[in-house]
């Protein structure tokens, strides 16, 4: 009888693995970080093989410590992987050695190809069939570059010796020892290459950046086995996989239509569920492909604050402001309100719905009386602010207005940050017992494939909202208060030249 599912939680700095039980508890966990390298400014690069190892480790690591010893092989009903989206590793199929270094979604080298995909006028046919926008941020620009400058790829992946994938499929073909070269929708679908309505990968954005298409993954469901591994003794499905951001919408168990989360780490990561229509966004948010289950493709509008929490950090680390993040909470509250002061974080320009580069961080409203208690809950206001904007552009590119937000993250440990981003949204804010939605959702899709969970119903009984926020502020003053920050913000647009 399976008691567990193994979530393997491959994140930008750290490899995880969580073990959970069938009330979705975590019975086990084990992180190891590993190296990050910046071979030139702006380049962000890892070891593939390092990333494979340390999460082997872990997963070997929770499987020796379980909560009641040894946990056998038999008594995993599968194994979930969930992992940092975009980043892409180059391999060779005969020996699965990488060719180059991994390139992160963080790293800008192909900048300039981005660049010139825009004079070719390429861009609206990439916007219009992956839902993504030409930026260096995603997958196929970084395959190309690899391509284009590791010697003898290009003449090697044409003879197909190579294979190449994000990170969830160079996962899978180590688990699996080689045999299996797969990806699942919601990966694929960060690729830019990967066509949302045909759901496969797209002939003629393949041929503009000269990719032939056997170098890439089968493209999978992401609740369904995909393979097997024998790694840990017995042979164990993997059955669930999602990019993390996607793993955590399943995770808040966002199934139906207009269900939201937010992220609060660094920055803020939103999805809204869209169902089964792929959606348009006339507000610079992205389109992208939830999950794949049963046949049935699940869409999500996605739309990301770039400075979230590190607003939090600058002003402790730069103006020595606080000593902690934890610390912003009752400094904010005691003050009654800003005093009018706000704080637009737009230190590396804004993202949705404003997209301006060249915005930069301003502070607005000062006046004589202003103190540090003033500046620190402008700081966490400017989140919740920041938040309502995205939320707003997913409500009119879809039509669908959220009845709840569900959060995690860093930050929303802050109940400050939460009340105040219930009262400026005007709906409640919900934040669940777990820390753990990503890795929690993997587990789902890996759970429900393999009847561990029967339906979603099933897992709705697990669902545990530690806390509920509820608005409680009038909305004339909710939306003064709004005003006031979208008018900061004009003060913050085209600021640098
Ligand atoms: P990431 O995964 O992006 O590194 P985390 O989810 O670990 O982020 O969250 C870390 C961020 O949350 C930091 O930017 C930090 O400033 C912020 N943070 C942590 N605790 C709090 C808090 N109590 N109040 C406000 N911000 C916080």
């Amino acid at each position: 009888m399976p008691k567990y599912v193994l979530a393997l939680d491959q994140g930008t700095t750290s490899s995880r693995a969580i073990l959970f039980d069938r009330e979705g508890n975590v019975c086990a966990s084990a992180s190891q970080e590993f190296k990050q390298y910046y071979p030139q400014p702006g380049w962000v690069e890892h070891d593939a093989e390092e990333i494979w190892q340390s999460q082997r480790a872990v997963a070997e690591k929770v499987m020796a410590e379980g909560p009641e010893g040894r946990v056998g092989p038999e008594t995993l009903a599968a194994i979930a992987i969930t992992n940092q989206r975009e980043t892409v590793v180059l391999w060779d199929r005969a020996t699965g050695k990488p060719l180059n270094h991994a390139i992160v979604w963080q790293c800008r080298r192909t900048a300039p190809m981005c660049d010139r995909i825009r004079q070719e006028g390429f861009h609206p046919t990439l916007r219009e069939k992956t839902g993504l926008v030409t930026d260096a941020y995603f997958s196929g620009t970084k395959i190309a570059w690899l391509l284009e400058n590791v010697p003898g790829a290009r003449e090697r992946a044409a003879r197909g010796e190579l294979a190449c994938g994000t990170i969830d499929a160079w996962l899978i073909w180590n688990l699996t020892r080689g045999r299996t070269h797969a990806t699942d929708v919601s990966n694929a679908s960060r690729t830019l290459l990967f066509n949302l309505r045909s759901l496969n990968w797209d002939e003629e954005i393949l041929r503009y950046f000269r990719i032939p298409a056997s170098l890439l993954p089968e493209v999978r469901s992401s609740s369904e086995v995909l393979g097997d591994t024998d790694l840990f003794g017995a042979s164990v499905p993997i059955a669930g996989v999602a990019g993390d951001q996607q793993a955590s919408l399943f995770g808040h168990q966002c199934f139906r239509r207009g269900a939201v989360k937010n992220t609060y780490g660094t920055g803020c990561f939103l999805l809204m569920n869209t169902g089964a229509e792929i959606p348009h966004s006339q507000s610079g948010l992205l389109a992208t492909i939830a999950w794949g289950r049963q046949g049935k493709t699940v869409y999500a509008l996605e739309g990301s604050v770039f400075i979230a929490g590190a607003a939090l950090q600058w002003l402790r680390d730069e103006m020595k402001l606080i000593q902690d993040a934890a610390e912003s909470e009752a400094m904010a509250r005691a003050v009654p309100d800003t005093g009018g002061v706000y704080f637009v974080p737009a230190f590396v320009g804004l993202g949705a719905p404003h997209w301006d580069a060249y915005a930069r961080g301003t502070m607005v409203g000062i006046t004589r009386g202003t103190n540090r208690h003033h500046v620190v809950r402008a700081a966490l206001e400017a989140i919740a602010y920041q938040t309502r904007a995205v939320v707003d552009a997913m409500a009119e590119d879809s039509g669908l207005r959220p009845e709840v937000l569900r959060v995690d993250g860093g930050a929303a440990r802050n109940d400050f940050l939460c009340q105040f981003q219930a009262d400026i949204l005007g709906i409640p804010v919900d934040r669940p017992a777990t820390t753990e939605s990503t890795a929690l959702g993997a587990a789902y899709l890996a759970g429900l494939a393999t009847g561990f969970w029967n339906d979603e119903q099933d897992l709705s009984r697990q669902l545990r909202i530690a806390r509920r926020f509820e608005p409680a502020m009038e909305a004339g003053r909710r939306e003064e208060l709004y005003a006031g920050f979208e008018r900061a913000v004009e003060r913050a647009k085209g600021w640098a030249v």
